[in-house]
């Protein structure tokens, strides 16, 4: 278990750690559980990812399909946070609020107080994962069907 093993260091430090990882892997065979808050190194190094929001698993995918479709979103939000120069010009939503106390948690589904796409049942019930087109979801709008990219959702509400 891997909790966040390049946080503080400098980038071609970070470089040479994670290839060591990944020559070691590949030398004994090894798996990694990966802990990361850069998704940048995610990116590199996981070949299949859970998305962690207040404790919970709100969604698990394989590693490419998380980062060109996420379903949940959080993640959406997490991967509009990214500066990225190819998505220069285009609309992202940014994450709003404070993070609950993770000892008295929100009601219902716990990103409900921060989510655009948020109704009277999210306050309500909690969302478990469900099957998605590219893994696994906590999501009622995505299991509804109702989901649209928070996105264009946020630039419609401007
Ligand atoms: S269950 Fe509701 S509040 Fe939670 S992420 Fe999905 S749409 Fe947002």
């Amino acid at each position: 278990m891997c909790d966040e093993p390049t946080s503080a260091l400098d980038v071609s430090v970070q470089a040479q750690i994670l290839n060591l990882m990944c020559d070691l892997q590949d030398e004994f065979g090894l798996t990694y559980l990966f802990i990361s808050h850069d998704l940048s190194v995610v990116r590199h190094m996981a070949t299949r990812i859970g998305v962690l929001y207040l404790g919970r698993l709100v969604e698990v995918s394989e590693g490419k399909a998380l980062f060109q479709n996420p379903q949940h979103p959080y993640t959406s939000m997490l991967l509009d946070a990214v500066p990225d120069l190819d998505m220069t010009g285009r609309a992202r939503t940014q994450v709003v609020g404070e993070i609950p106390n993770p000892i008295d948690p929100p009601s219902g589904c716990r990103f409900h107080p921060r989510c655009p796409l948020a109704n009277a049942r999210c306050m309500q019930e909690s969302p478990v994962l469900q099957p998605t087109a590219i893994g696994e979801s906590a999501c009622f709008a995505v299991e509804e069907g109702r989901r649209e990219a928070p996105s264009t959702a946020a630039a419609g509400a401007k």
